[in-house]
């Protein structure tokens, strides 16, 4: 898999030095997923206030593109309105979704956009989605407890 040299440094980073990882006890919703085909797993615990990202921690295991991916999602999530959160979280899919041809919005993915190469390459792009699926699962299931 070749990716641009820059943003393979910043996945490195993520993946070195993830952040947020390491569940907290306090949570609105707490969700496991798993990506079979790579071997990927995350445990997420989202805490949620009201129309705010609180918190998101998370535990797991996988490859670089999934760490990496969980590190980058919880740091742009947290502290951001449920609005904004979908926001990134539509962009960032459908850069994943778009086969190498956009290159994602910086202001709203900032190291986000460093996965847009991912999406070139199919096997991959369920590792760097993971995270991501998990936390809107969370935030779904979250918003029906607060009904
Ligand atoms: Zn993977």
């Amino acid at each position: 898999m070749e990716l641009d040299a820059l943003y393979q440094e910043v996945i490195l980073d993520h993946y070195k030095n993830p952040h947020h990882k390491n569940l907290n006890s306090s949570y609105t919703c707490q969700v496991h997923h798993t990506n079979p085909s790579c071997g990927d797993e995350i445990t997420l615990n989202l805490d949620l206030d009201k129309d705010l990202v609180k918190d998101i921690t998370w535990d797991g295991v996988g490859c670089s593109i999934s760490q990496a991916s969980a590190s980058i999602m919880s740091t742009l999530m947290v502290g951001k309105s449920i609005s904004q959160t979908q926001l990134i979280l539509d962009n960032f899919t459908s850069m994943m979704q778009s086969k190498g041809k956009e290159k994602g919005d910086e202001n709203l993915l900032e190291d986000g956009v460093a996965l847009a190469g991912v999406s070139k390459f199919p096997a991959r792009i369920k590792c760097a989605l993971l995270s991501w699926m998990a936390f809107k699962d969370a935030l779904s299931q979250s918003l029906e407890l607060q009904k």
